[in-house]
């Protein structure tokens, strides 16, 4: 390929100018970057060669090397991992090809405190170079390629980049950063191996430097031909737990996660039996922007005998638990391990419930001891921990107790036990509502009786609690039932004055329910006297086994059919508008008007919003 003048995509030229505009502050982490793209590159070498060690040529030692040339201001880094073909060097460093670009723009430029972990999370290290570089050179050759057809990248990281194809006999990659004027720092090889140890210590291969001496001539530190070791070069997890100290456990995190907080909570094992490995697991404080994303992957990297083999978070840990981060190591897998073998490999399904297993004890351990935390962890990540009700049903029981709700007696952090714990005398089911919001859910009508009665209600309002109790009938033994459905069957907790009572007001309603029954026909398919409703004068019910409104409405939202069926109207018939319904010459628009506020008030819409209007306007204009 002759040399040619290339232009970024679009985006790049953005991430470009907000990269280097932005993280001024904390400048040194492109090092960090092009360090962990260099152990990447290593790592897709040992990858690709376990089908074809030819790839290895005469280096099998990979390595990553640091070094300065102070005369032309230059810092290089350079790998002998897998390199990059012509084509692949325009289309890794001129385009992004990653989602989430647009995000991270967004959040880069709305974040008060720039956070330099952003770049890494969404993939765009690479470009963080022109921080300090006015000019960055790639020169590489892909491991398989002849050395005719080495490439070479250069740009001064505005609008355009160059490429050419070039001679090359080392396989691996060069990036050589041309430092601009002012950043003599990094010129410094003492100023380097303090940010290489501080960002790089834990990966696992050797970052090496050039040994400095002093020259007394020229009374400073010159480079020596001898080479060293600058990171601890040590897989963290092969260590032994009680030589690990807490903050390299959390620098350790921070590296694989690329987040700036430190974890909630880690757990790291040896697991040994029928299938041998390590797990390093972590559940981090915070969500991550695209925790909604379930197809996405990398949160737990497998290793083979300390040879990483892939990011597929999907068959090491189940999707609900895809926010965990960390590392396992198996012994006993074969190093050419595909991604198909891995789905069907009795020892990863070993691996995945073990390491299932390992995390839910992680979180169970912070519920019960340390409250805050995990109240922080439910707000964080326990939307999606709900999913796993659903989806695992051989945890159920376990994740079920670690489930937080709102109720008529908390705002949040309910558990079912605490809920099973205030349980009335007499009181046999759970019971829940599910609404919108937090407000529709507890100004219910459905509720009343239960408040009146002293009764606690758990309220939920998001989007998955419904499908989730579509797969949790009971807790400890006690059934979840909805106020909203069916009759209510408060059972022991009525006594038989109560009961007899609501006989005895049914009856008299009968006259009354026809008249409402022939006024709502198609809107209703039955109305009842209540016995739910204490100072509402109706509610909408929907039977035993039907589909709620509220879930009708989900579906509705996300495009689907949902079946049409009518609800039930229950009346209060002790209410005072209700009593006053018999002689009323309006009777037609009160009954349509009780049966639209009942509507409103779960949360539902109405159909004809201006024929209610119109309703409400007569009434108001013509007083009884
Ligand atoms: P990410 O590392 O998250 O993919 P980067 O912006 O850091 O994003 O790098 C972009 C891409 O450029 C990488 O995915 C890789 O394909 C390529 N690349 C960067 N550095 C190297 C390297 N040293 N060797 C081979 N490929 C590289
Ligand atoms: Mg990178």
């Amino acid at each position: 390929m002759d040399k040619q003048t290339l232009s970024f995509q679009a985006e790049v030229k953005q991430i470009l100018h907000l990269v280097t505009h932005s993280l001024y502050s904390n400048k040194e982490i492109f090092l960090r970057e092009l360090v962990s793209n260099a152990s990447d590159a290593c790592d897709k070498l040992r990858f690709e060669a376990l089908d074809r060690p030819e790839l290895y040529e005469d280096a099998p030692n990979l390595e990553v090397r640091v070094f300065l040339d102070a005369a032309a201001r230059t810092l290089t880094i350079r790998d002998n991992g897998i390199g990059l073909s012509a084509d692949e060097a325009v289309q890794h460093l001129g385009t992004i090809a990653k989602s989430g670009t647009r995000e991270f723009m967004a959040r880069l430029e709305g974040e008060q405190k720039k956070d330099a972990n952003l770049i890494g999370q969404f993939g765009v290290g690479f470009y963080s170079g022109f921080i300090v570089a006015d000019r960055i050179t790639v020169e590489s050759r892909r491991a398989g390629l002849p050395p005719g057809q080495g490439v070479r990248w250069s740009s001064e990281g505005s609008g355009e980049f160059e490429v050419e194809t070039i001679e090359r006999a080392a396989r691996g990659t060069d990036v050589i950063l041309h430092l601009r004027e002012g950043e003599d720092d990094f010129l410094s090889a003492w100023r380097l191996k303090s940010i290489i140890s501080k960002y790089s210590d834990h990966i696992s291969l050797p970052i090496l430097m050039r040994r400095t001496k002093w020259d007394e001539e020229k009374k400073a530190q010159v480079d020596t031909d001898e080479w060293e070791t600058v990171n601890k070069a040590a897989a963290l997890w092969t260590r032994s737990k009680n030589e690990i100290t807490a903050e390299e456990y959390e620098a350790f995190y921070k590296q694989i996660s690329y987040d700036s907080a430190a974890p909630l909570a880690y757990t790291h094992n040896r697991v040994e039996g029928r299938s041998e490995y390590t797990q390093l697991l972590y559940v981090p404080a915070k969500a991550p922007f695209d925790l909604w994303n379930r197809d996405k992957r990398g949160g737990v990297k497998l290793y083979v005998k300390r040879v990483f083999i892939m990011d597929d978070a999907e068959a090491l840990m189940p999707v609900y638990l895809r926010f965990v981060k960390g590392v396992i190591d198996s012994a006993d897998l074969p190093l050419n391990v595909s991604r198909e073998l891995l789905q069907e490999s009795r020892d990863v399904k070993a691996i995945r419930e073990g390491s299932t297993k390992r995390v839910l004890s992680m979180l169970e351990d912070v519920a019960e001891n340390q409250k805050d935390k995990y109240a922080e962890f439910w707000r964080q990540f326990g939307t999606v921990l709900k999913e796993g009700v659903g989806e695992d049903f051989a945890n159920q029981e376990r994740l079920a107790k670690l489930l937080r709700f709102a109720s008529t007696h908390a705002d949040e952090g309910v558990s079912l036990a605490d809920y099973v714990s205030r349980m009335k005398e007499g009181q046999e089911a759970i019971y829940f509502i599910t609404a919108d919001t937090l407000a529709t859910a507890k100004n219910s009508p459905q509720l009343e009786i239960f408040r009146k009665k002293g009764i606690e209600v758990l309220l939920l309002v998001d989007r998955v609690d419904e499908w989730m109790l579509s797969h949790l009938y009971e807790f400890e033994g006690r059934a979840l039932t909805s106020v909203a459905k069916g009759a209510v069957e408060l059972g022991k907790l009525q006594d038989e004055e109560e009961k007899r009572a609501a006989e005895t007001t049914a009856e008299a309603f009968k006259p009354m329910r026809e008249r409402l029954k022939t006024a709502l026909e198609g809107r209703v398919k039955d109305v009842r006297a209540s016995t739910r409703l204490v100072e509402s004068p109706a509610c909408i019910v929907v039977d035993e086994g039907e589909m709620s409104p509220h879930l009708a409405r989900l579906l509705e939202q996300a495009g689907q059919q949902a079946p049409a069926t009518l609800p039930v109207l229950e009346v209060n018939p002790e209410h005072a508008l209700v009593k006053q319904l018999q002689d009323d010459a309006r009777f037609d628009d009160l009954a349509h008007l009780l049966f639209e506020q009942a509507l409103l008030a779960e949360g539902g819409k109405l159909e004809d919003p201006a024929a209610y209007v119109r309703r409400v306007n007569r009434l108001l204009a013509a007083p009884a």
